[in-house]
């Protein structure tokens, strides 16, 4: 073996080591070598390299099977820390993680949907803000993830946003030149769906869509445990499709489009003419006293999904879908209203099983996802370099 072959199976023997740390931690050498394969001594030298790296430590001593106790060994994740941000229609959310998605900090501000140059600046000192709530660590800021309800492309460009110009903003310059890390730009409902197959409901599923509620609708599709993003990476524009060829027209070009009716804006609006509160607060209050008008508002919103969702149940076949949206989150019945919906609208024989979940992350799922990817490229990364 030449040398430049002798540094390539080194390289892939550290990463080996480590994914399997990570995946089984706490573990011992003697477990490793089982694992990979890899002999005692190989595994004991890329561990030592680890150790002195600082993404690993060892820690207490395992179950003995006869001789003496093994030190054990676990991923450390807190070499490195990641910013996570969601910038949606009307308002920003701001997690720092460490490198196994644990939350250090939180910050969330609602946003006036037409300003601008006021979302630039929010991010600015949000990102700012977290990072200076970073524990210190041996490799830092790993990275900005940004989410956004609309198109991303490939080279992770705004292409669209149809509720809100995010375009306008240079996202990845921005916040590159601000702080001087590694910045990922993704669509906010895929994001959401890498946040549930990271932290939330679809870590064991390899097939399911993540359905995204807010000004605007969006799909995160994982199939084959993987995010499906399309030649451009434009998939998942399920709020566009057409459920009204007639219908009013959309800012995307096209008529009728779903989250014309079925968006939070669409449903809602009539309750926000003559008043400053934002809209769950002014929900809840009517929630809370059975306001007619607003529980059959529930009614109407869960049909309107519920059409929409028949759709991706009959295109895809996704088996289960991962709900997201703060009101239905609150209020059950309007679950019940998409459910009847689907079962009114589909031959029994013609409906395929599916599971209709309420996202167990909740607000927190896109900018969760999007902290995901930061971490993952960063892992790739160190495992790229290090020799
Ligand atoms: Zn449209």
């Amino acid at each position: 073996m030449n040398t430049a072959d002798q540094a390539l199976v080194k390289k892939m023997n550290k990463a080996l080591i480590l994914e399997q740390i990570i995946a089984n931690a706490p573990i011992s050498r003697a477990k490793l070598s089982e694992i990979t394969g890899l002999n005692k001594s190989t595994v004991s030298s890329q561990v030592s390299s680890l150790l002195q790296k600082e993404m690993i430590f060892e820690t207490g001593r395992g179950e003995s099977s006869g001789g003496r106790r093994p030190v054990m060994l676990k991923f450390n994740r807190k070499a490195g820390y990641a910013v996570g941000v969601d910038i949606g229609t009307n308002y920003m959310i701001v997690v720092l993680t460490d490198l196994e998605g644990n939350i250090i900090e939180h910050d969330e501000r609602d946003l006036d949907e037409e300003d601008i140059p006021a979302t630039e600046q929010a991010l600015i000192e949000l990102v700012g803000l977290a990072i200076e709530k970073m524990p210190p660590s041996p490799y830092g800021l790993a990275g900005i993830g940004v989410c956004v309800p609309g198109l991303v492309d490939n080279a992770q460009q705004v292409v669209f946003t149809p509720n809100k110009p995010i375009h306008l903003i240079d996202l990845k310059n921005l916040l590159e030149e601000k702080f001087n890390v590694p910045i990922f730009i993704e669509n906010e409902a895929n994001a959401g769906a890498l946040g549930e197959k990271e932290y939330g409901d679809a870590s064991h599923l390899e097939h399911a869509v993540f359905v995204s509620i807010n000004a605007g609708i969006g799909l995160g599709i994982l199939m084959n445990g993987k995010l499906f993003r399309g030649v451009e990476g434009f998939s998942g524009e399920a709020g566009h499709m057409s459920i009204d060829f007639n219908g009013p027209a959309c800012r995307c070009g096209n008529k009728g489009c779903w989250e014309l009716y079925a968006s939070e804006k669409a449903v809602f609006s009539s309750f926000l003419s003559n008043t400053e509160a934002p809209l769950h607060q002014i929900v809840k209050e009517l929630a809370d006293r059975d306001d007619p008008n607003m529980l059959k508002t529930f009614e109407t919103f869960g049909f309107y999904i519920g059409v929409g969702l028949l759709n991706i149940i009959k295109t895809l076949n996704p088996g289960t879908i991962i709900l997201r949206n703060t009101i239905v989150e609150s209020y059950p019945m309007i679950v019940d209203s998409i459910k009847k919906t689907i079962s009114s609208r589909s031959a029994k024989e013609a409906l395929t099983d599916y599971q209709l979940k309420i996202s167990s992350l909740g607000r927190i799922a896109s900018s969760l996802g999007v902290s995901r990817i930061v971490i993952e490229r960063f892992l790739e990364q160190f495992m790229n370099e290090m020799v």
